[in-house]
């Protein structure tokens, strides 16, 4: 089944004029939010979207531009919409998302809040199993390298397009795994416009791919100046704020 993507942001974490990469998944009038950054009310805002029109968000790790607007959706839904839409976390990140991150914000706000699940429909991933989120939507979580040691995921979205959250360049995962093995048709890529490589793949990186796959490589999380960047991307394409995009199955 096909699904669109809207990009409520396709910035790096410090970028200022495209805001956090974080994406509106549309399946099947689903919504479901990738990823919520400190970015994302402001965004959803300028759609016309309050948090109690998104039906689901989901975690792919935890940093800032990531999980920091997760603070004002919990407390838009608790207080003003009187709502819980369902929370995906990755089994592993959930403790700490709760205790190192949202904790000090939320808990006893007014009332006996204690955990995530006070604020949300809280559902656990676990990797390598294909979750259906919805009817006609599936999301299998892989653990990627972002920075050594901490626990961060990418996704695999209907089979069909894998969604790195922040990874580094992993030519063996893109090519042996995602279009190899999985024959997935699109990748959708954090790219940082200039070296040096330290947490993310670079522009310059994922140019030594097979150029007979650039076509299927979608850019996002990059810095404030790739309109400069454009014509260097070769087949590649950057991935706009705000626009929608369709992919098959
Ligand atoms: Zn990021
Ligand atoms: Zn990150």
């Amino acid at each position: 089944m096909s699904f669109q993507i809207q990009m409520i942001g396709t910035g790096s974490a410090f970028a200022k004029k495209y805001y956090n990469t974080n994406a509106l998944l549309i399946s099947n009038e689903f919504k479901l939010l990738i990823d919520c950054g400190f970015t994302a009310s402001k965004s959803l805002y300028e759609l016309g979207l309050g948090f109690d029109q998104i039906d689901g968000i989901l975690i792919t790790h935890i940093h800032a531009d990531h999980v920091g607007g997760l603070e004002e959706a919990a407390f838009r839904l608790y207080y003003k919409y009187r709502k819980k839409i369902k929370l995906f976390v990755p089994a592993l990140l959930a403790h700490k998302l709760w205790e190192n991150t949202l904790r000090g914000g939320l808990e006893n706000a007014g009332e006996n809040l204690t955990s995530l699940s006070d604020f949300f429909d809280l559902i656990l991933l676990e990797e390598g199993v294909k979750s259906m989120l919805h009817d006609g939507l599936s999301i299998e979580i892989i653990e990627t390298t972002h920075i050594p040691t901490k626990t961060s995921y990418s996704l695999f979205i209907n089979d069909s397009v894998f969604y790195s959250a922040d990874i580094q360049f992993i030519p063996g995962l893109l090519l042996d795994e995602v279009l190899g093995k999985r024959k997935c048709s699109y990748i959708l890529h954090d790219c940082q416009l200039k070296g040096p490589a330290i947490v993310h793949a670079t522009l310059e990186q994922l140019l030594t791919l097979p150029t007979e796959v650039h076509s299927k490589i979608y850019l996002m999380h990059y810095e404030d100046e790739m309109e400069n960047y454009i014509d260097r991307a070769g087949q590649m394409t950057f991935l706009k704020q705000h626009e929608v995009y369709s992919f098959g199955t």
